[in-house]
């Protein structure tokens, strides 16, 4: 028997740990370790928990499908998976345990552990790269040194990536049963809007391959547009692991043809990788250090919890902000081209930290990620690896001329608004009247502000 450990990786097509486990010919177990307490300290989204916990049930009638056993333990806390694990090898008498890999440090050192634990008993354990297409360390400099900007990153990656194997590993073939039931999975977090976020790979595949017949081709051109829906929303299904990066470049790969690995698509796709190595390649990021501590050192980030709360309620008076962020409550998911809006507002022109953003963005994200969710936060507040310029700081009344052109989004999430003629609509300080609220800042006084301060702090231009 061998037992194969499932944590974001939900799906039994792709999922190279799970085939390296059913390659041993032997009987398999599937094993969940729940750790409610560490997630918390995590500061995971109830609903992304929700989310993951009926993508995992989903799985669990999928593997019943196959005569595999799904087996919950309880943990509180990645210390305490070792010994459980432990514990279930020697109950049904395991002579392995398999997993693919998470890059988080808290995730790698509980998964060192494991391993330690079990090989000092004289059992297998195997880790595998089944949440990444390219594993960190396979993308690095001439000098063998990881980058610290995207796009020589994303060069060596196109380039390496003509030599991976891009064949999806099938699913395994059912087994002979086995005389253990599955765990029955308790309840996690809070509800979520299931029909918006349906779960399971069929869900998460149908997801995909909607995306590819409607809107691949013209991502690039309308992928900034919020009110379009024409970026694939497949973010928490990749998180969850209900869908492997390479089921997306598959579909890109027949869907645009030729210049497939050139796309916008595949780039978005390659800043997820971009993330996830600069965790393993500078721990420091784990601790929420930042990149550039020169910098960082020298802002004065304000302690302002009106303000901050402001924001957090989407009562900032900026339409296209307060839009936004009504949409992140609302559903647990975000525009990416608002996330950056949002996030530049809060760190430049409130001048609030970021790790306060990140935070609440965690809070709320149903595809709430610590390595994508990072990076983004610290570019858009321009201390991060490849951060966006500290000039760059986003006018949200220029961005909303610019990719909500007819306020349809706004008008969506601020219906009050529908009234008001076309050019006062995203006017902060006539929306705010018939809103009833005033706006946090003045803009151009705050912008200068930021500038004046990321200047002294001597950040890149
Ligand atoms: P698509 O546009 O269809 O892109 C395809 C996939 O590529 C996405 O599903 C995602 O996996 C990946 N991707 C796209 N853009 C990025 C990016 N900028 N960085 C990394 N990966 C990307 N993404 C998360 O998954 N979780 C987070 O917690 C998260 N927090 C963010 C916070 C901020 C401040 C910013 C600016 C970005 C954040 N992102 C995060 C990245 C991005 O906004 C989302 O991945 C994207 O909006 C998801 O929508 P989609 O699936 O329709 O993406």
């Amino acid at each position: 028997m061998n037992l194969i450990w499932f944590r974001n990786d939900l799906r039994l097509t792709d999922n190279p740990a799970l085939q390296a486990a059913a390659a041993q010919g032997q009987p398999l177990l599937a094993v969940v370790v729940l750790t409610p307490t560490q997630w918390q300290r995590h500061g995971d989204a109830p609903r992304k928990l929700a989310f993951w916990r009926d993508a995992l049930q989903c799985l669990s009638d999928d593997l019943a499908r196959l005569n595999i056993g799904l087996r919950v333990l309880h943990a509180d806390e990645f210390e305490g998976c070792a010994p459980a694990l432990l514990d279930l090898c020697r109950q049904v008498q395991a002579k392995g345990l398999y997993f693919n890999y998470e890059y988080p440090l808290n995730e790698r050192r509980r998964d060192r552990a494991v391993k330690r634990l079990l090989r000092s008993e004289g059992l297998r354990c195997e880790g595998c790269h089944g949440d990444l297409m390219l594993e960190p360390g396979a993308v690095l400099s001439a000098k063998g040194e990881p980058f610290r900007v995207f796009t020589p990153f994303g060069r060596v990656w196109r380039k390496e990536i003509l030599m991976r194997d891009l064949a999806c590993l099938p699913a395994p073939r059912p087994q002979s049963p086995l005389a253990i039931e599955s765990d029955a999975i308790p309840s996690l977090g809070t509800s979520y809007d299931r029909q918006l976020w349906p779960v399971g790979e069929e869900a998460a595949a149908q997801r995909l391959y909607r995306f590819a017949a409607a809107d691949l081709a013209n991502y690039a051109e309308q992928r900034d547009f919020p009110a379009l829906d024409a970026t694939s929303s497949l973010s928490a299904y990749l998180n969850t692991g209900q869908l492997s990066v390479r089921q997306c470049l598959n579909v890109a790969y027949h869907t645009l043809g030729e210049h497939w690995l050139e796309s916008q698509w595949v780039t978005e796709l390659i800043w997820r990788e971009f993330y996830r190595h600069l965790l393993v390649a500078f721990p420091d990021l784990n601790r929420l250090a930042p990149f550039r501590p020169e910098v960082e050192a020298r802002l004065r980030w304000q302690d302002n919890p009106e303000r901050f709360g402001a924001w957090c309620r989407g009562e900032t008076g900026f339409p296209i902000v307060d839009a936004a962020m009504r949409q992140l409550l609302a559903t647990g998911w975000m525009h990416n081209r608002l996330r950056m809006v949002v996030a530049s507002f809060l760190t430049k022109l409130l001048g609030v930290d970021w790790r306060l953003g990140a935070e609440f963005f965690m809070q709320q994200l149903i595809d709430g990620d610590f390595a994508s969710n990072l990076g983004g936060w610290q570019w858009s507040a321009s201390v991060g690896a490849d951060a966006a310029p500290y000039f760059r700081i986003f006018s949200p009344q220029r961005q909303a001329e610019r990719f909500d052109p007819r306020d349809a989004f706004v008008c969506q999430w601020l219906p009050e608004l529908a009234s008001l003629p076309a050019r006062q609509r995203q006017d902060p300080q006539i929306s705010s009247q018939v809103r009833g609220l005033a706006p946090v800042i003045d803009y151009r006084a705050a912008r200068a502000q930021a500038l004046a301060a990321y200047k002294a702090a001597g950040a890149r231009a």
